[in-house]
């Protein structure tokens, strides 16, 4: 099934500074995911969050509904842009002059998956760089799976999501029952 198209928001890329990408599928976006966002928004002039459109596991938000959760989330960040990309992630990078991909390491697993995607993405023609951030303590063990598995066994998520993703996952769950 075809997703509907996200336009992107706001910030118009700019040309000149180096634009940092962090790609994921967000399917929801977490606190975990925030803090990353945030402390390369610290260090870099102008992030772009790069929703992936079809992840490989089918998800459980639409396209539309992943990004919307993190337009509310981000939207007090100035120099952050939310996007969305279908396809290879170095083609969607090459749009930028200059550009570094962000990936957030949480544990150990995290690693042996990460460090390959980035020697392949180096490698791939039009290749970027990637750099790694080491996930906060307090959020290591937050993942978007754990987070849904958590709510569908009615356990309190909110320490580890947004208020956005906790009302569409309580909307989520309401229009289950009915
Ligand atoms: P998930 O692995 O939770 O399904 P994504 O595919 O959306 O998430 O992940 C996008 C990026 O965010 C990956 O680089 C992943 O390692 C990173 N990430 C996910 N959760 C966290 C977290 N709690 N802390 C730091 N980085 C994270």
């Amino acid at each position: 099934m075809r997703q509907a198209r996200v336009k992107p928001t706001r910030v118009t890329p700019s040309r000149a500074g180096i634009v940092v990408v962090y790609p994921g599928s967000f399917d929801p976006v977490t606190y975990g995911h925030l803090d990353i966002v945030q402390r390369a928004a610290s260090q870099f002039p102008h992030v772009v969050v790069a929703v992936v459109a079809n992840p490989s596991k089918s998800p459980m938000f639409t396209l539309p509904q992943r990004v919307e959760m993190l337009r509310e989330a981000c939207g007090s960040m100035r120099n952050v842009e939310i996007d969305a990309f279908e396809g290879l992630l170095v083609d969607y990078v090459r749009r930028f002059e200059r550009a570094l991909i962000v990936k957030g390491l949480r544990i150990v697993s995290d690693f042996e998956h990460e460090f390959s995607m980035a020697l392949l993405n180096r490698k791939l023609k039009g290749g970027a760089e990637t750099i790694f951030m080491p996930a906060s303590p307090q959020y290591a063990y937050v993942s978007s799976s754990s987070v849904k598995e958590v709510f569908s066994l009615g356990g309190d998520i909110a320490e580890f999501v947004p208020p956005s993703v906790l009302r569409h996952m309580r909307a989520r769950r309401g229009k289950a029952k009915r």
